[in-house]
């Protein structure tokens, strides 16, 4: 419900007026993890907002096909341990140990409340949820494959998406649907809240609150081609650089080795988990030679890196040989229509191949931002005060592909996301629920809260240079494309930060065409690009700087990982005014939550 009107400080002699909220908490982001967030703390008491750009079903969640991890041990022997050793393994030792515990040990307990949700699973002939192996998920400590991937056919994203939606509907929570987040109200390094335009009737709105958790998605589109929505702009990303506050992590991009050849779309990790392969075009199974273990089912990093190789060496398919074979043509077509539906139909649409007689042309395409906002395993964000590095900000939260709580670290395990956002998108909740009382009394909003928000706004509202949004995108995505891609090299990079850090400079030159308040689609994507140029220059300068190969940063130059050096997680602090980036680290969690299990050790990767 609006409260109060309030005049905001005119902006270039432009006025503009906030209507204005109380919550306990208010969500920015209505997909896995800002629902399961939401849901979490209005079932708690908690007065609570979740604002969203998008109608909440719509999200980039519904998206997800493969499945969410979990040990249940369904299909065969499991144990949480296994997990966490293989997200550790697959993090390259970037990942906090102590956050991955927390993850794992919680992950069959939320896959448990997903199906009493109403979350419909595949079975298993027992009846039980039905669990796929997937990239890097080991039993017995990289000994055998596990089965730990829980999968509702290859639309496990939608269901849960759907299901959360409408549990989210039975507690009090109050959707603000179609209002775009601008920026965060921060007063003496504190969150109080954060200021949005409704974009249906063009009104700004103050939502003050005692916890604001941003739940916003990656940043996929900085990127040409990427599996994620046109919506994943990191808008929380952006807030939170503009508040001052650092990202981490950033130079570690996750390219899926399928996306559909030309399209981008995704063909799920589940393919290769149900018996799919890779050819190269001398129709062989070259994943034998790089991966003599995991094959096809090594870790995405490795694949990715792995069909790059092949295509540079000049065996990719196709007339340009620039691409690589997936095959399920050998697989029961009765099994290819239970399990993977949604993939036949977008291998038709999208390529123009029936799977069950041909294979699917792909090629690496960026999938995952392991990087992002950086939090402890309760969701809380983390900056570096006084040399401390693991300083809360206070009033401000962070769960889902926006964070970086690190238990993916250098490089995420296919199916590990999901579970990522219902397990913290509850553990923020309850620590809400510990820390905020119901109702509690905040401080009125200064006339100044907001007032950079407004200014910001009627910049870009009335920027009247020579290029359009759409234009500069496009020189930024085809950078990141080209010069922070699957393979670097300090030159290449070099010659990325020149070019990047242009496109962020020309960024002053912007044009918008509409003034208008009202669904004004060349406004809301200047906005989003704003948030996404500080995060492609965050994420080139951070790759730039670290000389070490990991996870899903490769220089050919640096080889070999340097855990004397760089096992330190990245930190950047962005001066969106200066348009300057200041890189700091933080050191990564070499101790586990509980004495249930030892620090896992820093070992080689084999395949
Ligand atoms: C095609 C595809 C398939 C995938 N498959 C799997 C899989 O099988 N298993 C797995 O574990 N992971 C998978 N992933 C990864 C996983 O799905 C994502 O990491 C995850 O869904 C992100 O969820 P989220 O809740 O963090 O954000 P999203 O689902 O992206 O939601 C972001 C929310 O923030 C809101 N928002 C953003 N900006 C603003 C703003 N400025 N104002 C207001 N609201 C805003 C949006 O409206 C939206 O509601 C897949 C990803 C893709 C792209």
């Amino acid at each position: 419900m609006a409260e109060a009107k309030h005049s905001a400080p005119a902006s270039n002699g432009h006025a503009y007026t906030f209507i204005d909220h109380t919550f306990d908490v208010v969500v920015v982001g209505a997909g896995g993890a800002g629902l399961r967030a939401a849901l979490g703390a209005s079932e708690g008491g908690l007065k609570t907002a979740c604002i969203s750009k998008v109608f909440p079903t719509r999200s980039h969640t519904v998206a997800a096909q493969g499945g969410i991890s979990a040990a249940l041990g369904n299909m065969g022997e499991d144990d949480w341990r296994f997990h966490m050793y293989d997200t550790v393994k697959g993090s390259d030792w970037l990942g906090d140990q102590d956050a991955i515990e927390y993850l794992v040990r919680n992950a069959p307990a939320a896959v448990y409340e997903l199906e009493h949700f109403g979350v419909p699973f595949s079975r298993t002939e027992a009846g039980k949820i039905y669990q796929r192996p997937f990239g890097g998920m080991t039993t017995n400590f990289g000994k055998g494959i596990a089965q730990r991937t829980c999968a509702a056919a290859d639309r496990t994203g939608h269901a849960i998406l759907h299901t959360l939606y409408g549990q989210s509907l039975r507690h009090s929570c109050e959707f603000f649907i179609e209002y775009f987040a601008l920026d965060l109200i921060m007063e003496d390094g504190a969150c109080r809240g954060v200021v949005a335009l409704s974009m249906e009737d063009g009104t700004l709105h103050r939502f003050r609150a005692a916890k604001t958790i941003l739940a916003t998605g990656g940043y996929g589109r900085a990127y040409f081609s990427a599996t994620s929505a046109h919506t994943c702009t990191g808008d929380g990303g952006g807030m939170v650089l503009r508040a001052g506050l650092p990202l981490q992590d950033m130079e570690f991009v996750q390219f899926h080795p399928t996306g559909i050849y030309g399209a981008g779309c995704l063909i799920t990790e589940g393919a290769r988990g149900e018996g799919g392969y890779l050819t190269n075009s001398e129709g062989e199974r070259f994943m034998e030679r790089y991966a003599p273990s995991a094959k096809d089912l090594a870790s995405r990093d490795v694949v990715s890196r792995a069909m790059t190789m092949e295509i540079r060496e000049g065996r990719g398919v196709g007339k340009a040989n620039d691409h690589i074979h997936l095959h399920l043509d050998h697989l029961d077509p009765a099994l290819l229509h239970e399990r993977l539906p949604g993939i036949s139909e977008s291998a038709k649409i999208f390529a123009g191949v029936d799977l069950t007689k041909e294979p699917i042309p792909v090629l690496p395409t960026v999938h995952y931002n392991m990087g992002g906002i950086p939090t402890n395993y309760h969701g809380e964000v983390l900056t570096k005060v006084g040399g401390d590095p693991d300083s809360v900000v206070p009033g401000l939260m962070a769960v889902g592909e926006a964070a970086c709580v690190s238990v993916h670290g250098a490089n995420r395990l296919g199916s590990n996301s999901l579970t990522d956002l219902v397990v913290f998108g509850r553990a923020a909740a309850l620590r809400a629920i510990e820390t905020v009382q119901p109702g509690e009394k905040q401080p009125e909003f200064s006339n100044e809260a907001g007032a950079a928000a407004i200014a910001r706004f009627d910049r870009l509202r009335y920027a009247d240079g020579a290029t359009p949004t759409a234009a500069l995108r496009l020189r930024m995505q085809k950078v990141m494309q080209s010069n922070c891609a699957v393979f670097r090299t300090g030159e290449v990079l070099d010659e990325g930060h020149a070019l990047i850090h242009d496109v962020w400079r020309d960024a002053g030159d912007i044009r918008v065409s509409d003034r208008s308040l009202i669904w004004n689609s060349d406004l809301i994507e200047t906005l989003e690009f704003e948030n996404l140029i500080v995060q492609a220059v965050a994420t080139m300068d951070s790759a730039q700087n670290r000389q070490e190969s990991r996870g899903a940063h490769a220089r050919e130059d640096f080889p070999n990982r340097d855990d004397v050096n760089w096992m330190k997680h990245s930190l950047a602090f962005v001066d969106t005014e200066q348009k300057t980036v200041t890189l700091e680290d933080r050191p990564v969690h070499t101790y586990t939550m509980s004495n249930d299990i030892a620090y896992i050790e820093p070992k080689a990767r084999v395949y």
